[in-house]
């Protein structure tokens, strides 16, 4: 301030009451995260430095035409004072008084009324709130603010405080246009006097205010708010530094999506795919990643509310200026805006990805391959969005080769006459999903199914359980509706006499016989009308259960045991069937007749994936080879 003379006619205001309420909180309970007062003065310049860009688009007439509209911080570790100054538009005095003795703020003055009303001992969410200009007294003995305003014929002024319920104002010759405050440091917090630590913060909160800042005239701010700019301004390579700025990260993304909108919300958004799903190397949960700005200002790292938690792979800035600057994390939950905001967006980004996978395919299954566990999360736990993420699916198919995936859409497109389902069936792999006996039906019509190989699609498939029109049934249902087969003109193969198909009656005793052999193992054993080939096969009568969702209660849950929830379907053309059958009517070895047919069962249940019971299975199976090798 040198040169600065400052005349004796100091007058001397009270605070505002809130105001006094205000900083005696701020004062005597804040002791957490009081490095926000920095990003709270600097965004004060930063509006300060838009209002005068605007204004002397307007005018011409105004004060220090040509100096630079920028941001200069000092540090001064030996006298334990920061200052932060800007170019911007100042304050005449009577803005003073207004702007620095009263609130004026609706947020804060609703801020201030819930603390009185509330837990004040919870110092954190103070913390958190932006509690503005007045935050500076969290760590000042005493605030100075030396302003002039932009406006010809006004002069500057100083404003003073130890924000213990008034301040002086005073006239000062010799002010350039814009503010400089002037933070005197407590001596528990000289740490915000020191260059390094202030550029620290400056670099977490305002490193993309739109103006230069300088600490000790150094540019600390490297990056611009380029999610604001016009998409054709930026480079890629300006996209891509700015991506690995934001996730502190060397790779560049794979997808991109930058948005501009004014309706129905205003509001900028620069949204990133990672080219890596850290979530895969067991890493933990990835945090929400996407900042939220005002103004380009950070009002929010890493946002819990602007997008729904299955999108946490996305990384990113959304900034609109309906956005407060004070919004805490819990006026954030139960903002009517936010809420808003977040569902264009997740609406936004789906189509992305859509549009994304129709335009390059194998760009796509590589997201699809890293990213694909978030989506079905999605499928599952947001049902707004659910049809519009089915469409995001990508599956193998008994239709298509293993390193092309297919969507439901184009599954539906290709389906047969008269076919009215989607199917799909869960395994392990491809080759063990085409042994197993649920294919059969499906192969003897030529009818596509889905194969799922992770435990969590069957919930997904059950949680969109339609899609275009179309039901999404497993191909482990007992109830299936499939088309009848073509017949084919020659009666198909003559079986010998011995082994001809067993008749209704026959039918009807054996299962009846079975499922006493059975007992709980199943609840029902009925004749199906689904296997060509195997004697047997376990299927659910229960349209919400697959057996793949049972292994996984099973496996997080000992009290579900499913047993006995099976039903057992037998294929009466089966030679092994037919043979048991007959050779029980002409009355042989009960004893190995009934040894047979449980293991028939447990064949089953291990073609459907679950464990038998391995100690009886392996006895059983040496007596009947006993027997066959008599
Ligand atoms: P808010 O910024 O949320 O309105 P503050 O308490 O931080 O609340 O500031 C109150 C007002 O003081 C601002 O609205 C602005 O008009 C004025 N003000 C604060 N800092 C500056 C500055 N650096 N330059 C000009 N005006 C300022």
């Amino acid at each position: 301030m040198s040169g600065a003379e400052i005349k004796q006619e100091a007058q001397s205001l009270e605070f505002q009451a809130e105001v006094k309420q205000l900083l005696d909180i701020v004062i005597h309970s804040i002791y957490t995260e009081k490095e926000i007062f920095v990003r709270e003065l600097i965004s004060n310049s930063s509006d300060a430095l838009e209002k005068f860009r605007l204004v002397s688009l307007m005018e011409t007439d105004h004060v220090d035409k040509d100096i630079a509209l920028e941001i200069s911080v000092t540090t001064d570790e030996k006298d334990h004072i920061l200052t932060i100054e800007d170019t911007g538009i100042g304050m005449t005095r009577q803005e003073l008084i207004e702007n620095l003795g009263t609130i004026a703020h609706s947020g804060s003055r609703e801020f201030l009324k819930r603390l009185a009303h509330g837990d004040n001992k919870d110092t954190q969410l103070i913390g958190q709130f932006g509690v503005g200009f007045y935050s500076a007294f969290m760590v000042a003995s005493r605030v100075q603010v030396l302003t002039r305003s932009y406006k010809s014929g006004e002069s500057g002024f100083e404003w003073s405080s130890d924000g213990s319920g008034s301040y002086t104002i005073s006239p000062v010759e010799g002010l350039r246009r814009g503010t400089r405050i002037i933070i005197h440091l407590k001596e528990e917090d000289y740490e915000f006097a020191r260059e390094d630590n202030i550029k620290k913060i400056i670099k977490q909160y305002s490193n993309f205010v739109p103006f230069d800042i300088k600490v000790n005239g150094q540019q600390t701010n490297t990056i611009r708010a380029i999610w604001t700019q016009n998409k054709n301004e930026i480079t890629d390579q300006e996209y891509n530094e700015f991506y690995r700025f934001l996730t502190n990260s060397f790779s560049d993304p794979v997808y991109r999506l930058h948005l501009s909108s004014d309706a129905p919300i205003q509001l900028n958004a620069l949204l990133f795919v990672a080219g890596e799903n850290m979530e895969r190397f067991g890493l933990g949960r990835l945090e929400p990643g996407v900042n939220l700005y005002s103004r380009k200002v950070l009002i929010q790292p890493k946002a819990r509310e602007i997008l729904p938690e299955y999108m946490r792979f996305i990384k990113g800035v959304v900034d609109s200026e309906d956005l407060p600057l004070n919004i805490s994390r819990e006026t954030a939950q139960n903002s009517r805006l936010i809420k808003k905001i977040s569902k264009f967006l997740t609406r936004r980004i789906i189509s992305f990805l859509e549009e994304e996978a129709s335009r390059d395919k194998e760009k796509y299954q590589n997201f699809w391959d890293l990213f694909s566990v978030f989506i079905k999360e999605g499928c599952v736990s947001d049902p707004d969005n659910r049809d519009q993420l089915a469409k995001l699916l990508r599956f193998q198919s008994s239709g298509s080769q293993e390193n092309n995936m297919v969507s439901l859409s184009e599954y539906i497109a290709r389906m047969k006459d008269g076919q009215e389902s989607v199917y799909y069936i869960n395994g392990p792999s491809r080759q063990i999903i085409e042994a197993g006996p649920y294919m059969e039906a499906f192969r003897e019509r030529d009818i596509e199914v889905l194969y799922l190989m992770e435990p969590v699609d069957d919930f997904v498939m059950t949680a969109i359980v339609e899609f275009q029109g179309k039901k999404l049934i497993s191909a482990d249902q007992s109830d299936l509706d499939l088309p009848p087969v073509n017949q084919k003109e020659d009666g198909a193969e003559s079986p010998d006499i011995d082994d001809q198909s067993l008749s209704p009656e026959e039918v009807k005793a054996f299962t009846g016989w079975m499922k006493e052999v059975l007992g709980d193992m199943v609840s029902e054993v009925q004749i199906s009308r689904r296997l060509v080939d195997s004697p047997a096969v376990a299927v659910n009568p229960d349209r919400m259960m697959t057996t793949s969702m049972q292994r996984v209660l099973q496996a997080t849950n000992r009290d579900f045991s499913g047993i006995g929830s099976k039903v057992l379907e037998i294929n009466p053309k089966n030679k092994v069937i037919i043979r048991l059958a007959r050779l029980r009517d002409a009355g042989a070895d009960e004893e190995f007749l009934r040894s047979c047919a449980l293991q028939i069962a447990d064949n089953a249940f291990l073609a459907a994936g679950l464990p038998g019971d391995r100690l009886k299975m392996i006895d059983r199976i040496y007596n009947i080879m006993g027997k066959a090798l008599e």
